[in-house]
């Protein structure tokens, strides 16, 4: 399978190359050359496999760099590390089907990518005997579930900067208290935002970013959208069961159109109809529900609401879906993304019918945020996260009857523990996996917001590259 860049900019490249690349080097996104299609039998065939193993039938069609019995160790190392042996399983309230990705090392869906990106990494670099220091500013939920990916590992550092003081105790312990000697914590005196600006100038830099063989972890990895097509797959499997003919709609509460993008992949492979639907919940950062609703595609101010971790405006994955609209056209591709740059809005209304074909959405106040825990706790026993219940709540508004709702569960509620208890009136309870966090020793820098600084220390304690070749 070869990858193409949203914006056309390069030559066709292989899966591994295009993991190392991350953002493709014309500013685009990667994309496989086509969604390999599954057949009605193969899907039935897949019934009765584990988790690792539907993971390794569904990758082994965009991957063919990597021999299959090494593919099949860096799976099943991935996801030995959750706590539930189905990896994502299922619960059943009301006429809702909950799916839980929060059984991973940081109770975070995210896990679910960076578990299995972690160990590819290490695979490659391995093979092509180089080194990687990754750079990352994080608002709380991706820089604890990137360091769980990558902590311990070989030919590997990670620096990841997040705002002192300005994220939840159990989010900063979750990355302090990794004292792995690859896992570099730095607190910056100032906002996400200045963190982000810090990664940005350093990534900038192209001397500097070669010297040290710089990489990201941000969500325009492909095989990070890549792992999250499995378990849709999965559900579809766990709830159409036998039955023919049958087919089931998605909520998913979006940010960076990750998640959902993952799950317009899963539609395009699986027989048509067997995803009838992706339903596209945001909170009241609503430009994704804007433009799905209207066509209106327009930055306005990041909003702080109770489900942080979408708290976003420009959605990173958005070009990858705006590339299939424009019917895979990367000069059409390239020239709207130069306008949003340059505007901060895109009028997409002539292509409304399609939108409104592959998605529909609507997004979900505070106030409904913490109505739909509270609700779904009396009359279902059930505690939501935050993120989680902008899904469900407008999975409810939106939900066909008779067709099953697949609502995505993002985070586990004692992650948000504050919000959800104001909501419900007391603690979610706790995990194992933060038992013990807030006492245990941490490791962390604290340093001015200033990317002169965070270089300097960077160049200190960055992995050198291997001379002598
Ligand atoms: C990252 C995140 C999301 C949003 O996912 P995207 O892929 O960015 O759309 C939702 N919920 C939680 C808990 C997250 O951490």
């Amino acid at each position: 399978m070869q990858y193409l860049s949203t914006r056309g900019g390069i030559s066709p490249i292989s899966f591994t190359d295009s993991v190392m690349m991350g953002l493709a080097e014309d500013g685009g996104l990667l994309l496989p050359r086509t969604i390999p299609r599954i057949g009605c039998e193969t899907l039935t065939s897949w019934n009765n496999l584990s988790y690792p193993e539907l993971a390794f039938e569904i990758m082994s069609r965009f991957i063919d760099d990597i021999p299959s019995s090494d593919l099949k160790d860096i799976i099943n190392r991935s996801y030995a590390t959750f706590s539930s042996e189905e990896v994502t399983p299922i619960v059943h309230h009301g006429d809702l089907h909950i799916l839980e990705l929060f059984h991973g090392p940081t109770l975070a869906f995210k896990d679910i990518a960076l578990q299995f990106l972690g160990n590819l990494f290490e695979y490659l670099l391995s093979k092509n005997n180089s080194i990687l220091n990754i750079i990352g500013a994080t608002s709380g939920d991706t820089g604890s579930a990137a360091i769980y990916g990558v902590r311990g590992k070989e030919r590997l550092n990670i620096f990841i900067l997040h705002p002192h003081h300005r994220i939840s105790r159990v989010q900063e312990k979750q990355m302090t208290t990794v004292t792995d000697k690859n896992v570099f914590n730095i607190a910056i005196r100032g906002s996400f935002d200045d963190g982000q600006a810090i990664v940005k100038t350093l990534f900038s830099d192209i001397e500097f970013k070669n010297k040290y063989s710089l990489g990201a972890i941000n969500s325009i990895n492909w095989a990070r959208i890549l792992a999250q097509v499995v378990y849709y797959v999965h559900s579809c499997l766990h709830v159409i069961g036998h039955e023919k003919d049958c087919s089931l709609d998605f909520t998913v509460p979006t940010g960076n159109f990750g998640d959902i993008f993952a799950g317009f992949i899963a539609k395009k492979m699986l027989p048509a109809g067997t995803i009838r639907q992706l339903v596209l919940a945001t909170n009241s950062n609503d430009i994704l529900a804007r433009f799905v609703n209207n066509g209106d595609y327009s930055l306005s101010d990041v909003k702080i609401t109770s489900s942080p971790s979408m708290d976003i405006q420009a959605a990173s994955n958005f070009e990858r879906y705006l590339y299939y609209l424009v019917d895979n056209d990367s000069p059409r591709t390239k020239e709207l993304m130069k306008e949003f740059a340059q505007t901060g809005t895109l009028d997409l209304t002539s292509y409304q019918e399609q939108v409104r074909r592959d998605f529909v959405s609507s997004s979900v106040s505070n106030e409904e945020i913490s109505d739909t825990i509270s609700r779904f706790y009396k009359e279902h026993d059930y505690i939501l996260d935050p993120h989680t219940a902008v899904g469900v709540n407008v999975a409810e508004k939106l939900k066909t009857a008779g067709i099953p709702m697949v609502c995505l569960a993002t985070a586990h509620p004692a992650k948000f523990s504050e919000v959800v208890e104001k909501a419900i009136g007391t603690q979610p309870p706790s995990s194992d996996v933060l038992a013990g966090i807030l006492e245990a020793p941490s490791r962390c820098e604290i340093m001015d917001a200033s990317s002169k600084d965070i270089r300097q220390y960077i160049s200190r304690h960055a992995l050198q590259k291997p001379t002598g070749d």
